[in-house]
This record gives structure tokens, sequence and C-alpha cells, in this order.
């Protein structure tokens, strides 16, 4: 991979990079496809970073189709596929980490710790690994592009961090790996997620100033409805720094988490008042 990079770097080729953990589905494919357009060379990485996840979660069971992921990246015009194995990008005597303070802190930090420490310090190996011009994000993970958005600003990284927006299934759930573990009563019941966000949108919306614990609550309303659900958190916070409103006057990020079953998933919008 580094050969790679250095010779592009050599030749001047603009290099974007979409890091994934595989299982990948149109969400994904709108990053390549974005990376595509904009740059000469293309890299997509998968590896389920361990690290990411906690001592309860996924990380097992995660799903790797991997003949499958290499045919679509193959179709949607990635040049290297780049596949580290766990053991060659945490060898046993691995001890440096990245830390993003504030921005871990709130949201899926408060739920998941070390979660963002994981995925900064993957992050940052793979962009040292890759050397990308741009490199692409989701904001279906809104939290964590705001993690390597911040990362990239402190650590003056040389790499431009191009978010971009949440592909939905035709009835408004995000795409997600984890939709995979959904069985068929608890997808229909998913696909009621995003009226959550709605609810809270038309909320902001009704009037200037509006408290933040109205909007939870009309976010909520929607979420206890649904069969099976169990909701994490539902936030209102400032989209730039992720720090808690109490009214809502300019753009808030609505963000939550909510389990379906014993699958988590999460969801969010940033709702922008005309003023
Ligand atoms: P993952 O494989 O889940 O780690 O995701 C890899 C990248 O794809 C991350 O930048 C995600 O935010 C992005 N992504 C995942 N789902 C979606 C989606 N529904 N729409 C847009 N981007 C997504």
């Amino acid at each position: 991979m580094r050969r790679a990079s250095l010779e592009w770097n050599r030749r001047v080729r603009r290099v974007g990079f979409v890091p994934t953990m595989g299982a990948l589905h149109r969400g994904h494919v709108s990053l390549i496809e974005r990376a595509r357009r904009e740059n000469d060379v293309v890299v997509a990485s998968i590896f389920v970073n361990p690290v990411q996840f906690g001592p309860t979660e996924d990380y097992a069971k995660y799903p790797r189709p991997l003949a499958k992921d290499a045919a679509l990246c193959r179709k949607a015009g990635v040049d290297v596929l780049f596949l580290p194995s766990a053991k060659e990008m945490y060898p046993p005597e691995h001890d440096t980490w990245v830390t993003v303070e504030r921005t871990s802190g709130p949201l899926c930090g408060e739920f998941r710790p070390g979660h963002f420490r994981g995925v900064a310090t993957v992050v940052l190996k793979l962009f040292n690994l890759v050397q990308p011009t741009r490199a692409y994000f989701g904001l279906k993970d809104y939290q964590q592009v705001r993690v390597v958005q911040r990362m990239a600003a402190d650590l003056n990284l040389p790499v431009k961090i191009v978010p971009c927006p949440t592909v939905r299934e035709a009835d408004g759930l995000a795409l997600s790996s984890r939709n995979a573990y959904l069985s068929p009563d608890e997808r229909r019941a998913a696909a009621r997620v995003p009226a959550a966000l709605r609810a809270a949108e038309q909320v902001i919306k009704s009037s200037s100033g509006v408290s933040v614990e109205r909007v939870r609550a009309a976010a909520k309303a929607e979420l206890v409805r649904i069969p099976g659900a169990k909701v994490q958190y539902i936030e209102v916070v400032d989209p730039e720094t992720l720090a808690p409103l109490r009214r809502v006057r300019g753009e808030a990020l609505v963000a939550l988490a909510v389990y379906v079953g014993k699958t988590r998933l999460i969801d969010n919008i940033v709702v922008k008042r005309r003023t």
C-alpha cells in the first residue's frame, strides 16, 4: 500500500479514499462513486476494526461477505481494495492511541466508551498508509465525521475530509451493514425510526427558540410507539461542536440511537431554521 501511494504522490495523482468495514451497500457505493468523480485513483479499505468494538458488541459476528464486496468495489470503480489484517494493524506491541476528547464525549461516545478512540486511531493509521488527497465519510455516522474532521484539523493532516449525505431505503431507513441483523418484523419496525427525526424537525421549525426538551419529547413519542424498540438516546446538539443546546435558534443536530430487538440503529438529521 505504501509503495503504491508513494508512487501516486510522485506522479501527482489525486487519491480518493473510502474506509469501510465491509458488508457494502448503496451508502458505501455513493461514497466510492463520489471519490471516483473527484480523484485520479480510488482506494477503498475493508477492515473490521477490533478496537472500536466494546467487549459485548458484535465484532465476531459482524458480516464479512468479502467476495461480494470485492465485486461491488470493482463495479463502482475502485482501483485498489486494501484489506489489512487485524494482526498487521495491531501487533502485540501496538501502544499508540488517538483520542479526540470533547468531540468523542457525547451521543454515541457516552454509550460506547473507547469507540471513537478506536475509530480515530484506525483512521489515522489508514491515512498514513494510503496518503489520500481526499477521504469520504457518510453523515449517517455524524459524530464520526466530526471526530475525523477534528483530528485532521488538530493534527494538521494533509487530507480533505469530505462528508457525504446519508443514503436511505425507499421507506426512509438509513442503509447500514447492521440492518442485515433485523428480522422481517424488526425491519418493518425500523422503518419507523426516521419519523422520530421528522417529528423533531417539525417542532424545531414551528417556532424560534423552542426548548430542546420539547424537541426530544416529540421524537421520543414516535419511538416509543415502535414495537420492540428501546431508546438509547435522543439528543439535540450544536452541529459543529456537538455541545448540548437548551433552545434551538439556528442549526441543530438531532441524533438518536435505538435498539430494535438486539440491533442498535443510529440516525440523525441537521435542521436549519429559516430566520
Ligand atoms: P462502515 O462500513 O459502517 O464503517 O461505513 C463506512 C463508511 O460508509 C462510513 O463513512 C459511513 O458513514 C458510510 N456509510 C454507512 N452507511 C451509510 C449510508 N446509509 N449513507 C451514506 N454513507 C454511509
